[in-house]
């Protein structure tokens, strides 16, 4: 049996203050390969937390957490930044492109870490075509429609062939036509075996994925 993507086990965030903030209280999740999870919940209730936990951004106060089998929450600044860059893949609602770059160059020049450079831009050209962003290649960010923008970024989120893809509201800027364009591309990315997180709040995003969880004050249930 493969380790599950994601294993968090009794995972606490406490922030401080006075009193201190209770973000994330024992959670305790499995993701498996190829699973596609939704998580939703009301504002305030530990949403970004759990994504910043998930995308080793942010440390549990207690708690567990591996990534493909690693117990991440013990590892070093550098380790933990070399884990993300090559296991993590982001997609933010606001598609975070540079302006002055072509898309190809967008998602070609993502890669910081690792990965191998001599075949960059063939893995770029690929990425795109895995989004169906072939024939904007050449264009600026500014040229593009929101949902093209968005395949661009999840094209980039791919480049390094992450385990996991992590996306934080992808559709809070688009258009309902958009937003099913890009919801039609996470479901095919499932169906080729991407292991994939959605933080949403969207009825018509989560109905989309495998599963459902639900975090209210830092508690996340099983829907
Ligand atoms: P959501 O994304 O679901 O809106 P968050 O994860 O951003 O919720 O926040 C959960 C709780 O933790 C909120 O009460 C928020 O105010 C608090 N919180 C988040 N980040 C910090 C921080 N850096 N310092 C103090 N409190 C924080
Ligand atoms: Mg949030």
């Amino acid at each position: 049996m493969d380790d599950p993507v994601i294993r968090l086990t009794d995972v606490s965030r406490e922030f401080p203050a006075d009193p201190p903030v209770r973000a994330l209280h024992r959670v305790s999740l499995s993701v498996a390969k190829g699973d596609y999870v939704a998580v939703v919940g009301p504002s305030g209730s530990g949403k970004s937390t759990l994504l910043n936990t998930l995308g080793l951004l942010d440390r549990p106060t207690s708690g567990s957490y591996r990534l493909d089998g690693i117990e991440t929450t013990t590892l070093k600044d550098g380790a933990r930044t070399r884990v993300r860059g090559s296991r993590i893949g982001f997609v933010f609602q606001a598609f975070h492109l540079l302006p002055h770059r072509t898309v190809l160059e967008n998602v070609a020049l993502a890669e910081v870490y690792g990965g191998d450079r001599r075949n960059r831009w063939r893995r770029a050209e690929r990425a795109l075509e895995r989004v169906g962003m072939t024939h904007r290649a050449g264009f600026m960010p500014g040229r593009l429609s929101g949902g093209e923008r968005q395949r661009a970024a999840i094209a980039r989120a791919l480049m390094g062939r992450p385990s996991l893809l992590l996306c934080d509201e992808p559709t809070g800027n688009l258009d309902s036509r958009n937003t099913a364009l890009v919801l039609d591309l996470l479901d095919e990315l499932r169906e080729q075996g991407h292991t994939i997180v959605v933080i949403t709040h969207e009825d018509e995003v989560s109905a989309r994925a495998g599963r459902r969880v639900r975090i209210t004050d830092g508690i996340l249930t099983e829907e």
